[in-house]
This record gives structure tokens, sequence and C-alpha cells, in this order.
């Protein structure tokens, strides 16, 4: 673990091996491939995205951040795995998508350039740090007042056990196993707590629910049952 950048160094490893994979439809990313279109409606049915400065914390291989692009803001995507950065200005230069990809975290970027971004996003990455409450804080800290942050991440409940873990890596193998785990998924209370010791509002959550049989998921607005996402406003 690294104790100064709030790094999990295992984790970065573990995203380093999988670089190549982001872009492969039916590859080891799919589901997130699946649920973009979702969380990127969430998302911009919240802020105006053509010209927003938007910064994806945790970006990957970019699947929001260029959907976020394409939509028409100007985006900033930060990540600490090297080769998953490279894999995302690779794909995003072929798409001919102009997007700022550093070797940074929310910390860093939350010091360097704070209150510059309309909204943050931060999505499927919290659960792989060793403390969350500080990225959320980091990630408040870059918004201008009245900006918009978007969280997503995975309840900690048994029924989260089951579906997101026991199901999703052993039984449907929708995720590589060893993804998640359980002690480190957040609960929405947890999240609204930190957003809200940050100085964020909480606006609006929702669930991804998962249909085994049509293989596709469904937002649930107003939920917080296993995958859910929520929106809160800077206050300011
Ligand atoms: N947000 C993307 C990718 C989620 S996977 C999406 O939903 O499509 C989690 C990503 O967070 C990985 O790419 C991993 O390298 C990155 N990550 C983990 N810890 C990080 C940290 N402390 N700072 C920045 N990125 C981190």
């Amino acid at each position: 673990m690294n104790r100064l950048c709030n790094a999990d160094d295992r984790e970065i490893a573990r995203f380093d091996k999988l670089s190549r994979m982001w872009w492969e439809a039916e590859g080891t990313m799919r589901m997130l491939h699946v649920i973009n279109p979702l969380r990127t409606g969430f998302i911009t049915q919240q802020i105006r995205t053509p010209c927003a400065r938007i910064l994806d914390v945790g970006c990957g291989g970019g699947i929001l951040s260029e959907a976020l692009a394409r939509a028409g803001a100007r985006v900033t995507g930060v990540d600490l795995s090297q080769p998953t950065l490279a894999a995302a200005r690779r794909h995003a230069g072929a798409q001919g998508l102009q997007i700022d990809y550093r070797c940074s975290s929310a910390e860093h970027v939350a010091n360097e350039a704070a209150g510059e971004f309309d909204a943050v996003t931060c999505m499927e990455m919290l659960e792989h740090v060793p403390r969350p409450a500080e990225v959320v804080a980091a990630c408040a800290r870059t918004l201008k007042p009245g900006g918009r942050a978007f969280f997503s991440t995975i309840n900690r409940t048994p029924k989260a056990f089951l579906f997101a873990i026991v199901a999703g890596e052993y039984l449907l193998r929708l995720l590589p196993r060893g993804t998640h785990r359980y002690r480190k998924l957040i609960r929405p209370g947890e999240l609204r707590d930190w957003a809200r010791a940050s100085g964020l509002q909480f606006t609006s959550v929702a669930s991804l629910k998962y249909n085994p049989l049509r293989r596709t998921f469904k937002m649930e607005p107003g939920s917080e049952d296993v995958n859910y996402m929520a929106c809160f406003l800077k206050k300011g």
C-alpha cells in the first residue's frame, strides 16, 4: 500500500496487467461497456456537457472519459496505472478524441487545480483505494462552486456480496475473480457522510439492476441496491 498517494500498489498492479483488455467489448471489461450508456445518461441528465470541464478520476482505459468527450465535454482523465493510460491515449487518438490523460491522483489534481472543474466523475474506483473518504474530499476540492460530483461503487450488504462477488465473479464470471473485496465495498450512508464532510450536498442516486437472462442492465432511480451511483452538488 502506498500511504503517501492513497493508492493500493497491488490494485494498481492488477490494473496494469489488465491494460490491454479495456477496449475488448467481449473481454474482461465487458460489464463497464454494458453499463456505460446508463451511467453516461445519469451524468448528462444533471450537467450541461458541451464545453464543461470534467475530471474523470480513476479513468481506466477511458470508457467513460470518451463518452463524456463525445458529449462535448473537455475531459481530463487521471489514473495511476501507466499501461492503462497508454491504452486510453491510444484508443482516444484512434477515435480522434482530444482527452487530457495524466498519470495522477485526485489528491494531486486537488492541489494543482483546485476549483477548476464543472464536474468530477469517480466511477468504480473508490472501492479500490485505501482511504476513499480522502478521494471524495479531493474530488470536492477540484470543483467550482455549483459543480457536481458523481461517484459509483458497490454497496456493502449480504445481497451485494452474493450478487457482485459470488455471482458476478464466480458463477456468471462477469468480472475477473478478485476484482472486489467485501470489506472495501461502500455503504451509501458512508459515501454521503464523506461527501457532506467535504462540502458536497447529496442530490440523487440510482442503481443498476442486472438481468442475467438478457445480460443487460437497467437504471433504477432512487435505489441504492448493489451497484449504485450518486450525484452531489458543491455548495457555494
Ligand atoms: N472509472 C473507470 C475505471 C474503473 S477501474 C470506469 O469505470 O470505466 C478503477 C481504476 O482506478 C483503475 O484504472 C485503477 O488503475 C484506478 N485507480 C486505482 N486507485 C487509484 C488512485 N489512487 N488514483 C487514481 N486511479 C486509481
